[in-house]
């Protein structure tokens, strides 16, 4: 499959149906075929990465959101590696500081917005106030619903300003986090990442995946996508997310700065 198809395939626009995005997908790869095909994607963002940097006119904001186990860590592992660590920045956003609840949700997301040059990985966001504000009642109706405008003027103003962004939704099956949860519990060295509440998210399934296809729906533009990823298999996951990012480094197109004019680079030694 070309990677326009891919892509057009993963994108959200108009209704995600999240019913039609089956979490165990492959797209027709083998294992070994998909982890080869990743390794090549891993050099070209390698490349796409330092220019980036180089050149600092732009940024690219990858935000992550998933239901816990669906392996938003470890995408984080497998996708940043051998990017030069310079210039990445990851910045998760958990349960807000009494500080933090103290402003206004987009203020401490937009804090951590990338600077020319940067990727910046959002391990969840500020989607959080759309999602389990929502599904727990955490804020009234009235209060989120309105959230959905704000956050689509926020992402405008940040591309218009100079940084792309991408939101990806790993989409897991509940019966894979059932996998999941159970190697955590039975795992000593995997107890660490289990909370007693994500048994209270996994009970709200049902309400996290209205949540997620309302805030798909309503905040995915041409400027600022949504895609669904499927993440029940990590090795076709890996694909999707790297062809992803290749894909928004690409438009952006980062070209090393030119050299100093004034130098004669051809009449020049070292001693
Ligand atoms: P994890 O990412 O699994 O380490 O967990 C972080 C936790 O913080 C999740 O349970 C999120 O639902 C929670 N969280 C993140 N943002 C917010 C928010 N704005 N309001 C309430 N809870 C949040
Ligand atoms: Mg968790």
């Amino acid at each position: 499959m070309d990677d326009k198809d891919l892509l057009d395939r993963l994108r959200v626009s108009g209704d995600p149906d999240l019913s039609s995005h089956d979490p165990s997908e492959t797209f027709g790869w083998e294992r070994d075929e998909a982890e080869a095909m990743f390794a090549d994607e891993l050099a070209e963002l390698i490349e796409l990465q330092e220019k980036l940097f180089a050149a600092k006119s732009a940024s690219l904001l990858v935000v992550l959101q998933a239901m816990d186990a669906a392996g938003k860590d470890s995408t984080i592992r497998a996708v940043m590696s051998g990017l030069n660590p310079a210039g990445v920045d990851v910045q998760p956003f958990g349960v807000p500081t009494e500080e933090e609840s103290g402003h206004d949700y987009l203020w401490r997301v937009h804090a951590h917005a990338p600077e020319d040059g940067y990727i910046t990985v959002f391990n969840r966001s500020h989607y959080e106030d759309v999602l389990v504000v929502r599904v727990k009642s955490f804020a009234p109706e009235k209060v989120w619903k309105r959230r959905y405008e704000h956050i689509r003027n926020f992402e405008q103003m940040l591309v218009d300003e100079g940084t792309h962004v991408v939101k990806i939704f790993l989409n897991v099956s509940k019966d894979k986090q059932k996998e999941r949860f159970e190697e955590r519990l039975e795992r000593p060295d995997k107890r660490w990442k289990f909370r007693a509440g994500d048994l209270d998210d996994r009970a709200l399934w049902d309400e996290y995946m209205d949540a997620y296809t309302e805030a798909m729906q309503k905040t995915s533009t041409d400027d600022a996508p949504w895609y669904v990823v499927p993440a029940d298999r990590k090795w076709a996951r890996n694909v999707c997310i790297a062809r992803i990012l290749r894909h928004h480094l690409e438009r952006i197109d980062p070209k090393y700065p030119e050299p100093d004019a004034e130098i004669d680079f051809d009449d020049i030694t070292v001693t």
